[in-house]
């Protein structure tokens, strides 16, 4: 396979990455200097070592964070705007370089890595601007004796802790409001991932972001090092992406000090197909829901229903849409696929492939690992899946779509809301009515209507049931940073 880029670049802007951790404004050595392995997806080789943060080390972070909450807290809204700016602008001019290490550490490929850097740095431009419209109230008590101040002040120092799929936007979602709202910070990428993220902390720091605002740790054990930091007081807002399950421990741990909380966890969407549908839109949108980020993606779509007189013709034009996809390194020319992210994550797809299969699904393209190196799956439709299957009701996060068919909208709708999550449900129709109808009835915090991506920097992402508390971005986004304060004063 010929590559876009040779292996002495690769290793350019791999040496390039900042291995250190980030603390009040300084990169330096984890306590004991201990480091950890980052592993190419595609190869399984050890691309990198970072330092591996120790609890103690965590606790220095927080530390720093607290002492510059004062003074950052009180700093000028203009400033916090500027520094955002540059930070977006420094990312774009960057963005080849940045997209290609995070190619390496996470296997999407290239033109979607370039794709992420600029939806993160999205969320940099978009919060520069929020920082400047904070603003309060002022108001009458209804029995003319009292006036009503109400202000918005920054929640103070925040924990955040974000995954591997998107390794860089998940991270501007948290920073970027944050940093607008006056708030520090500790921030813990995933261990799987971090090259990304210390990219990231290096062009905070040049932009300007003073010491002590934002600290980075990285490290191979992140309840040991996070739950002290959660327990500690001192920081008052936890805002979390990642999977339920830790979500839930999370929740349990942050209820000591009633810390404040956004989670944004995982997710099992529906795309609901029905016989009115534009079908060659519908598929469209299906390649996207389903094979963006590799199917790595909270809110890529897990369990596709289809009006059964249309499904037929649906399963084939998504199994051509799908099946075409070229899979190898991220890096490699012409590849649309990259490998899932490691052993586990192949062991999981195969598993809930084989348990489909054995319970009556049939495999209308792929449904194998490549042979080789990595963590590669083949790009896989599957139809006539019952409801028994286990992923029906589990987080596929890989290149494969279900189909089973329906035949009245009450089925439809009932069987999309037939699961504990409810982060995002695609609808495809041309009925206006049913359109409204549907989206009035299903359970979830986001619904794309004939649109197969709905993330966006300026609309409030998040979930509801067990996909999440809170919602990232849109004008709500800041809100999650932010404490009201009322001052109530005499009316002479
Ligand atoms: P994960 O295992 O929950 O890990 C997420 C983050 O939490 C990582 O940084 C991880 O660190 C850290 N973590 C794990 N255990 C922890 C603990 N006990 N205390 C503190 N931190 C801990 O999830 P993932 O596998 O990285 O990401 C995939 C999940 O994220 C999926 O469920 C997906 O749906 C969800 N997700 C949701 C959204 C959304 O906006 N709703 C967006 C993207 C992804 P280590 O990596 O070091 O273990």
């Amino acid at each position: 396979m010929s590559g876009t880029h040779d292996r002495a670049t690769e290793a350019a802007a791999i040496e390039a990455v900042p291995t250190g951790l980030f603390i009040n404004g300084r990169w330096q050595d984890a306590d004991g200097g201990g480091t950890l392995d980052v592993l190419d997806p595609s190869t399984g080789q050890v691309l990198r070592q970072v330092a591996d943060a120790t609890a103690k080390d965590g606790v220095a972070a927080l530390d720093a964070a607290a002492a510059a909450q004062p003074e950052w807290g009180a700093s000028a809204p203009r400033e916090r705007s500027d520094i955002l700016r540059r930070a977006y602008e420094a990312l774009l001019d960057r963005q080849d370089d940045l997209a290609l290490v995070m190619t390496l550490e996470m296997g999407k490929p290239l033109a979607e890595a370039r794709g992420e850097i600029a939806y993160a740095a999205e969320f940099l431009r978009w919060f520069s601007e929020e920082a400047v419209r904070i603003d309060g109230g002022y108001a009458t008590s209804p029995d003319g004796k009292a006036r009503f101040l109400v202000m918005r002040q920054p929640v103070g120092p925040c924990l955040l802790i974000t995954p591997w799929n998107f390794p860089m936007a998940m991270g501007t979602r948290k920073i970027g409001p944050a940093i607008a709202a006056g708030c520090t910070m500790v921030i813990k990428p995933a261990k799987q991932t971090p090259l990304s993220m210390l990219c990231l902390t290096e062009i905070l720091h040049e932009a300007g972001v003073p010491d002590g605002v934002l600290n980075t740790i990285t490290t191979s054990t992140a309840g040991a090092v996070m739950e002290p930091l959660i327990r500690d007081g001192r920081a008052r807002k936890l805002s979390f992406t990642g999977s339920t399950e830790v979500g839930r421990t999370l929740l349990e741990q942050c209820s000591s000090t009633l810390m404040r909380t956004s989670m944004e966890l995982g997710g099992n969407a529906p795309f609901l197909v029905f016989e009115d549908a534009d079908l060659d839109a519908a598929v469209e949108g299906a390649q996207a829901a389903k094979m963006r980020n590799g199917g790595e993606a909270c809110t890529a779509a897990n369990r596709f229903y289809v009006h059964e007189s249309v499904a037929d013709e649906f399963a084939r034009k998504l199994a051509d849409a799908i099946g075409s996809q070229v899979v190898g390194r991220g890096v490699d020319d012409g590849v649309t696929l990259g490998p899932l992210i490691d052993q586990a994550a192949l062991d999981k797809v195969e598993r809930l492939v084989a348990d489909a299969q054995a319970k009556g699904a049939t495999v209308v393209t792929g449904g194998q690992t490549v042979a080789g190196d990595g963590y590669f799956y083949q790009p896989t439709v599957l139809s006539g899946v019952p409801d028994s299957a286990d992923l029906r009701h589990t987080e596929i996060f890989g290149p494969v779509a279900p189909i089973s068919t329906f035949s009245t909208e009450d089925e439809a709708v009932t069987a999309a809301n037939d699961t504990e999550f409810g982060l995002v449900s695609y609808v495809f129709t041309d009925d206006l009515a049913r359109a409204l109808r549907v989206c009035e009835r299903l359970e979830s915090g986001m619904v794309g209507l004939n649109l197969g991506v709905v993330s966006n920097p300026a609309a409030p992402f998040g979930g509801v049931k067990a996909s999440g508390l809170g919602r990232e971005g849109g004008r709500v986004g800041i809100e999650e940073f932010l404490e009201i304060k009322y001052v109530g004063l005499p009316r002479p």
